[in-house]
């Protein structure tokens, strides 16, 4: 992948206990131990961007970077999709949302979607699911 790709992304993460974060505008957010799912898009660097998620030592930008901070939270996998379309990513998030319980206004500082983190149930059935939507996988 090349600096100019855009693209969207879905962060698959694992919170190893009950936990309570704090996550910035949101305030404290209560997470149960389970399979999480976060959508994200970049708008150039998609490689580079997804690669950031999954280092633990960083300064704190987004929502997301509360969870993949975290000692009791592990980043799992990322799919994604080249795609030039911004929109798609609010799309991707509504797709998801059926597979999922939304963590309420999470990741939508910029839109209107009801969340861009989600709870999933059933994470091997889930993760067949995105594959066949988006395609591509790291690691
Ligand atoms: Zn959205």
């Amino acid at each position: 992948m090349g600096e100019e790709v855009k693209g969207v992304y879905a962060l698959n993460l694992e919170v190893l206990k009950d936990t309570k974060l704090r996550v910035g505008s949101l305030g404290i957010i209560s997470l149960k131990k389970g399979n999480y799912s976060y959508v994200g898009s970049a708008l150039n660097n998609l490689e580079k961007r997804i690669e950031r998620h999954f280092r633990k030592n960083k300064k704190i930008h987004w929502h997301i970077d509360y969870l993949t901070t975290s000692n009791d939270v592990k980043i799992i996998s990322a799919f994604y999709k080249e795609t030039i379309n911004k929109e798609e990513e609010c799309k991707l998030a509504e797709e998801i949302s059926r597979q999922g319980i939304a963590v309420k206004r999470f990741g939508c500082t910029d839109c209107s979607c009801d969340s861009h983190l989600f709870y999933l149930k059933d994470y091997s059935i889930f993760k067949n699911f995105l594959r066949n939507l988006l395609g591509f996988s790291l690691p």
